[in-house]
């Protein structure tokens, strides 16, 4: 059995902890493991756990008790939950482990939803709260705190911030905004924000603004039917209402930034779910399938099938593939953390994707038709040609995926012919689109004006590109204003300020 299939059944089937082996998690946190080097957190507790073929005898995995041959290690507990804010609050009721690397913290009053009849199944928030181990009332503060102890005891490296619904609408995004700014000042750790869509899709420009690096905006299910019993709040607000927040959010932060976990193994239509995961990585989204695991509100009334998700995640790893998603890409959060699903065991090496100059007649030929395609006919920007007289001096910057060309841009010099300044004519084909292609394109511009000497890039920005543009640092000048009826923002990327921050 290879490695992939041992975490796929871990994560299915659940790990018996022998008693007077390895000692439980503490309430609250959950085991984690690295198998063959890759953070696993099974189930170790639930109704089918006494079923389970897989135990650890001392730090050996075994299945029907036989030891295996696996490079496996059990993680210590988290040192930090054993200290207490200045106030005497004991860190672990701020935050949790959440995988290897991740501190998971809820943040604001709990869910408005919680309390009703329309709350979700799964939900990580309210049964800790119920419970006592999570606190009601943490300041930014406080949850800042337990990221610098986190980070500095337990080699955290990112962190996942929870909120439920808080009235009036978009009331969550205050208590995610202070506590991600209060995160980011005291540890420079990324943030991944999970909530509701907003009613309000500036609410996720607040978010971005304020430096979250990922948003989760998580469906649960693609299957109408089993939305509607395990997650009734969700399904009521509609598929629309996602579909509109995936795609700003995957504008306003990137491709692979922005995560819909999916759970399986719950009788859930296979071909609904598959065509949901194929609408999310098509906007960008990485579709994280997981495993569903009994919870304090719900048992399960079978574990997951192992062969089952084993077909899911080979064809969602496929889709990943095609639209350039890894869960590697991810900066923060559920897909980075990776623990609770063996999708990143199934990933496919990414299509690579190469962006240099234009080398050739034949290379500038179809840089040129690309645009053509985009401005002229998508677009309707120019009638006839967006072509110039410049594109005989500038430099064109071609960005290749599996041999097809998916974006360009170009950089024209200034008077001397030497410096580069202006970047211009960005186009990405329409299928290449939200795969991170832009984001390489303006990498690699900076790259290639810093070695001319250039101190900084200017261009001319489509509105629906400026988020774009400002994630790589270059800032907003000037009024908006309107070329052939498109809105533009002209902006600024400061080459020697840029450089001497990285040296
Ligand atoms: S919306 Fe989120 S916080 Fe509220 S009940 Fe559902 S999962 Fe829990």
């Amino acid at each position: 059995m290879d490695h992939a299939q041992i975490i796929n059944q871990l994560l299915c089937r659940g790990l018996r902890l022998e008693p007077g082996g390895t000692p439980p998690p503490d309430q609250g946190d959950d085991l984690v493991l690295r198998v063959e080097g890759r953070a696993v957190c099974p189930p170790t507790a639930g109704r089918f756990i006494a079923d389970s073929p897989w135990s650890l005898e001392q730090g050996i995995l075994c299945r029907d008790g036989e030891p295996l041959d696996v490079a496996v290690e059990v993680l210590p507990a988290p040192a930090f939950r054993a200290e207490n804010d200045p106030s005497g609050v004991p860190l672990r009721k701020i935050a949790r482990r959440y995988g290897a690397d991740c501190l998971l913290a809820t943040v604001g009053p709990t869910c408005l939803f919680w309390p009703s009849p329309n709350r979700c199944t799964f939900c990580l928030f309210g049964p800790e709260r119920d419970a006592g181990r999570d606190l009601e009332e943490k300041t930014p503060a406080q949850v800042a705190l337990a990221a610098a102890r986190a980070k500095e005891l337990d080699r955290v490296e990112h962190v996942l911030l929870m909120a439920g619904v808080v009235p009036p609408a978009g009331g969550e995004i205050k208590h995610l905004i202070e506590c991600t700014k209060a995160i980011k000042e005291v540890t420079g750790l990324p943030v991944q924000t999970a909530l509701l869509p907003p009613a309000f899709t500036k609410d996720l420009r607040r978010l971005a603004q304020a430096g979250v690096d990922g948003l989760d905006l998580s469906l649960t299910s693609f299957d109408p039917a089993l939305l509607g019993r395990i997650a009734p709040a969700k399904a009521g607000l509609g598929l629309e209402r996602y579909m509109e927040a995936w795609a700003e959010s995957v504008r306003l932060l990137g491709a692979g930034q922005v995560t819909c976990v999916i759970l399986a193994g719950l009788g859930e239509d296979r071909v609904q779910t598959l065509e949901g995961c194929h609408l999310l990585a098509e906007m960008g989204v990485i579709p994280l399938v997981t495993p569903a695991r009994s919870c304090s509100e719900f048992e399960l009334e079978s574990p997951p099938d192992p062969e089952y998700l084993a077909g899911l995640y080979a064809e969602v790893a496929t889709l990943m593939q095609a639209h350039g998603l890894s869960l590697a890409m991810a900066k923060a959060g559920a897909a980075r953390a990776g623990a609770y699903t063996a999708l990143g065991a199934w990933e496919l090496e990414p299509l690579g994707l190469v962006v240099r100059p234009v080398r050739n007649h034949d290379e500038l030929q179809a840089a040129l038709a690309l645009r053509h395609q985009v401005f002229v006919r998508e677009q309707s920007i120019v009638p006839e040609s967006d072509q110039d007289e410049q594109d005989q001096i500038a430099l064109h910057l071609g960005a290749w995926q599996g041999g097809e060309l998916a974006g360009v841009l170009r950089l024209l010099p200034e008077e001397d012919g030497q410096d580069l300044l202006r970047l211009g004519r960005l186009a990405v084909a329409a299928d290449r689109r939200k795969q991170g292609v832009g984001s390489e394109l303006l990498s690699k511009a900076k790259e290639q004006a810093l070695r001319r000497g250039a101190d900084r890039l200017t261009a001319s920005v489509q509105m629906a590109n400026v988020a774009l543009f400002a994630g790589q640092g270059w800032r907003e000048q000037g009024e908006v204003f309107t070329v052939h009826g498109w809105e533009h923002q002209e902006m600024t990327l400061e080459l020697g300020r840029d450089l001497e921050a990285t040296q």
